[in-house]
């Protein structure tokens, strides 16, 4: 019997009520997603049970994630989360709930189901996506229809404050809004999030252009510097009520420090401790590996073809990530020598390796911007350090 502590990514559905125009699910991997779109109820609480049965010591956070989460519906939902409260009782387990929705569909029903589950949240945080103020976020942020999203997704954050839950922003940084750093920032603050994470929207055709809102990294390490110096600017005026952390801000300061880091692109363990379960029972160490490049570095098999002792060895059977590690060994190799090795730890391997295979120039350029917003966050974080 094995101890566990990992981060299961649930994509229990595939489908999504949005068409982002940068969205990878229906864009860059459109072409080889698995035929079944949805899990059911019962299969995911399989699922779930299987993990503690097998795992009985374990502490796992299961992630909600999609395509668009809430389409799930909340009679599932409670189902799910009924189930993981019954084995958080019954058995010897620690299992928490994370959620990442585009927000639109929260009512009042989702609130009256988050609002009784939120024990189980982690730190009772729900994540959602918004791009900035409406002109910034209806660029990119649509229905199906064509329509802008920015009132519901507002609305949905505003109704899960309401339920004293916290809200995690997250925002794409792309063409429609790297230019506004100073708007975005302001407009993210006053919506009071727990917490605010930007993630650059690395869309490139295969001669490295930019498609799809897809912006440069160095364009992407300007803008965060630019959050940075915002922050900085308000850093006097925050208290503990009106404390904001972003990342990847806050992830890189906790780098400089030594001090906890729990972005996985910023650690040294990263893939290893995640699973990503399709609807179908495919197992991948994580979304972001490529199902056409990273096979053989990112693939575990599936779910549902699998024995409980089939499933117990690629889990704790560290020969089975032997692919992972020699594909992780190699990138990491190219940090050795890099001067902010130690805070970036680097970075997120499938990415940089789709970057490196993509062309020289953008891999070259992707560190480049990572030395740049490490390196201007690192001087003031050192000199504030030595003055106090
Ligand atoms: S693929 Fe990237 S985002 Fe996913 S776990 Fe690995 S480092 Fe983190
Ligand atoms: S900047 Fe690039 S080379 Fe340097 S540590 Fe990060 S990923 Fe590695």
């Amino acid at each position: 019997m094995e101890n566990l502590k990992k981060t299961i990514i649930l994509k229990s559905t595939l489908a999504c009520n949005l068409r982002c125009k940068y969205c990878y699910e229906f864009n860059r991997l459109n072409h080889n997603k698995p035929d079944v779109q949805n899990m059911s109820a019962e299969t995911t609480v399989n699922i779930i049970d299987q993990f503690s049965r097998l795992f009985p010591k374990s502490i796992i956070l299961w992630m909600f994630h999609g395509g668009e989460p809430l389409t799930i519906g909340t009679k599932t939902f409670n189902i799910i989360a009924n189930h993981i409260r019954e084995i958080n009782q019954s058995r010897d387990v620690t299992y928490k709930i994370a959620l990442q929705t585009n927000g639109t569909l929260i009512n009042d029903n989702w609130c009256m189901a988050l609002n009784l589950h939120k024990d189980l949240f982690s730190e009772r945080i729900v994540s959602i996506s918004i791009d900035g103020t409406k002109n910034y976020n209806d660029d990119a942020r649509i229905t199906q229809a064509g329509e802008g999203t920015f009132d519901r997704i507002k609305a949905g954050i505003e109704k899960i404050q309401l339920i004293g839950m916290n809200t995690t922003t997250i925002s794409v940084v792309g063409k429609h809004n790297v230019k506004h750093p100073k708007e975005i920032y302001r407009f993210i603050r006053e919506l009071n999030p727990h917490m605010a994470k930007f993630i650059p929207c690395y869309n490139f055709d295969e001669h490295g252009k930019t498609e799809r809102l897809g912006i440069r990294p160095l364009e992407y390490a300007d803008f965060i510097c630019s959050i940075f110096d915002c922050w900085m600017h308000d850093l006097p005026t925050m208290n503990d009520d009106r404390w904001l952390v972003i990342d990847p801000i806050a992830t890189i300061i906790a780098s400089i420090r030594h001090s906890v880091v729990q972005w996985c692109e910023y650690r040294r363990e990263k893939c290893e401790n995640f699973l990503n379960i399709l609807p179908n029972g495919d197992l991948w160490l994580c979304d972001t590996f490529n199902q056409d490049l990273h096979r053989k570095s990112g693939y575990r098999g599936n779910l549902f073809e699998m024995t409980d002792d089939e499933l117990m060895r690629i889990i704790t059977d560290t020969q089975e990530l032997f692919d992972y590690f020699q594909f992780k060994e190699d990138l990491m190799r190219e940090c050795d020598s890099c001067s902010v090795n130690e805070i970036c730890n680097g970075g997120c391997l499938p990415l940089r390796h789709v970057m490196r295979t993509i062309s020289d120039e953008l891999a070259v350029e992707h560190c480049e911007a990572k030395r740049k917003t490490i390196r201007r966050i690192k001087e003031v974080v050192e000199y504030a350090m030595l003055e106090s």
